[in-house]
């Protein structure tokens, strides 16, 4: 395996001997001071990388920092901002296929689809640069002559990213790039999982903030640590703003903890994500979809297909044609060419999807294919899998829970209502879908009384979103929204003006106090 794209990326030159600097803040890098760890790729368990965690105390010393920043950058106008990350955008596209093949080695992603999530990174860099020119606020008629109001939108303070392995680039590039431009910096703490995606972004920054003198340093900073780092950044009044992707587990102890301290989060956590399939669906069409949707990443994306609700009509013919479709899926090195399912990304995350199959089995499913160890024509020590499917009953508990691995169940319907309330009746809410030629299902999946996720789509799979829209979903998944629409306004803080150019001082709601 090689890993000359360290090289080209100059993520090489960030460390001591063999081990990889733990806390970078453009002026600062140093090792962790904590206990030692190392990084295996999911590809065939060859060992990339040895990190020391850095540590709840060494945090005080970047906050500082941070905070230093945050007074510069907060006074730069917001195009110029915006120019900062334009210029990262172009730094990653110069870089595309080295941080894709980074992203490939840590989370063990195919080519196409790592290469893919830094098209998500320089795609929301241009998003965010049409942004720093529009941190609009709004005109207010006063009730008061001689007054009129407005609202402005100012710079939040320092935000933490604590990001999941499986998008090691694109979540802290939809915080961070929407983060900067809104005049913050940014410290990420990625998943030690995928540290070396986090020095690779880091590098990529610095190269450009190396020419932009006016830009502190410290505005891209990384801070590499297990759990309890985390916890000291959801505890620490440094960063106004905690944006949290990972398990419901974790997003649930950041929320406590920075409500604790009344901050605020921004979570993004576990999906069990859902899509039905009508008696008038584009059968052709679904499959492709669910193929890509529930097999693609490994079954390893918060937004994969979990949960298949079919019209009883049609679930027979749809299981047979997808067990075919699995059966062709070519699985191994997600660096060769021409797989599609490359390995999960570790033996606990094999043993956690053979202990859900077994729990789907003891609670009356029937495995249909695949869920087995695949050993031949793929790398020895990886764990590669084949994507299962499950034909099982709604209710059973086993479906209610994500098991981040691929394991399609598939469920039946006769009734859409019913359909919908399948669909709704899980504790997480992040993506659906329907497959259907009826408006009226349509229109009543999209409706008030339909799909209750934050993502409903109609005639296209779960996963894949586009930059655009605001992603993120309802429940157990955090209830929060980033990369496009308005998600800029979690990085800003609202104030509300009232100015009077008169010459009296009349009251709100006609109050005398004379
Ligand atoms: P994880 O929860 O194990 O870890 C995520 C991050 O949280 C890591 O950086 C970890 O160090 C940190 N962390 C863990 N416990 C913490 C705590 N108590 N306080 C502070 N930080 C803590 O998740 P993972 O296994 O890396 O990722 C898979 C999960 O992430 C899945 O549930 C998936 O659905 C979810 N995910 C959600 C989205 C989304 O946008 N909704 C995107 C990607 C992944």
């Amino acid at each position: 395996m090689s890993l000359a794209c360290l090289e080209v990326l100059g993520i090489n030159a960030l460390k001591q001997g063999d081990t990889y600097y733990s806390l970078l803040t453009g002026n600062t890098k140093a090792l962790g001071e904590g206990s030692s760890f190392s990084v295996y790729s999911p590809i065939d368990a060859e060992k990339l990388s040895s990190f020391n965690n850095a540590t709840p105390s060494q945090l005080d010393a970047v906050n500082l920092e941070l905070k230093e920043a945050f007074k510069v950058l907060r006074s730069i106008p917001a195009p110029r901002r915006g120019e900062l990350v334009r210029r990262i955008g172009d730094e990653a596209r110069k870089y595309k296929h080295e941080l894709a093949q980074v992203i490939s080695l840590e989370a063990g992603k195919i080519v196409p689809e790592a290469l893919g999530e830094v098209q998500e990174w320089i795609d929301v860099c241009d998003f965010a640069v049409g942004q720093s020119r529009m941190l609009h606020g709004l005109s207010i008629v006063s009730e008061r002559p001689g007054h009129r109001m407005m609202e402005q939108w100012h710079p939040l303070g320092p935000v933490a990213v604590i990001t999941a392995f499986n998008f090691p680039m694109a979540v802290w590039a939809w915080n961070a790039m929407l983060g900067l431009v809104c005049g913050n910096p940014i410290l990420l703490k990625p998943s030690e999982k995928a540290p070396l995606c986090a020095l690779a972004m880091y590098q990529i920054a610095q190269n450009v903030i190396a020419d932009m003198e006016d830009i502190p340093k410290a505005a891209v900073s990384v801070m590499i640590g297990d759990r309890q780092l985390g916890e000291a950044i959801a505890a620490s009044d440094t960063f106004p703003l905690v944006s949290a992707t990972g398990s419901t587990a974790m997003g649930r102890a950041v929320a406590q903890t920075v409500a604790g301290r009344l901050g605020r989060s921004l979570l993004e956590l576990g999906g069990n994500n859902a899509m039905i399939v009508s008696a008038t669906a584009d059968l052709e069409l679904a499959l492709r979809a669910i193929v890509f949707s529930a097999a693609g990443t490994a079954g390893q994306r918060c937004t994969t297909l979990r949960r298949l609700i079919t019209h009883e009509s049609v679930v027979d013919t749809l299981v047979e044609r997808l067990s075919k479709s699995y059966d062709s899926l070519p699985i191994g090195n997600p660096l060769a060419e021409g797989n599609l399912v490359g390995p999960l990304i570790d033996e606990a995350s094999y043993n956690k999807m053979q202990a859900s199959l077994a729990a789907a089995q003891q609670q009356g499913g029937t495995i249909v294919c695949g869920g087995e160890r695949v050993t031949e024509g793929v790398p020895a020590k990886g764990y590669y899998v084949k994507p299962a499917i499950v034909r099982i009953a709604h209710n059973a508990p086993i479906v209610h829970e994500e098991t981040f691995a691929p394991i399609l169940y598939v469920l039946t319907y006769s009734d859409f209502e019913d359909a919908i309330n399948i669909q709704n009746e899980v504790p997480q809410g992040l993506s659906s879908a329907v497959f259907t030629e009826s408006i009226r299902e349509a229109e009543s999946f999209m409706s008030p009384a339909g799909s209750d996720c934050g993502i409903a789509n109609v005639n296209i799979g779960t996963s894949g979103a586009e930059i655009g829209g605001a992603f993120g979903g309802e429940k157990d998944t955090g209830g929060g929204r980033e990369s496009g629409s308005d998600a800029w306004r979690n990085y800003m803080r609202r104030t509300t003006n009232t100015i009077n150019y008169g010459g009296e001082l009349p009251l709100a709601q006609g109050i005398v106090f004379e």
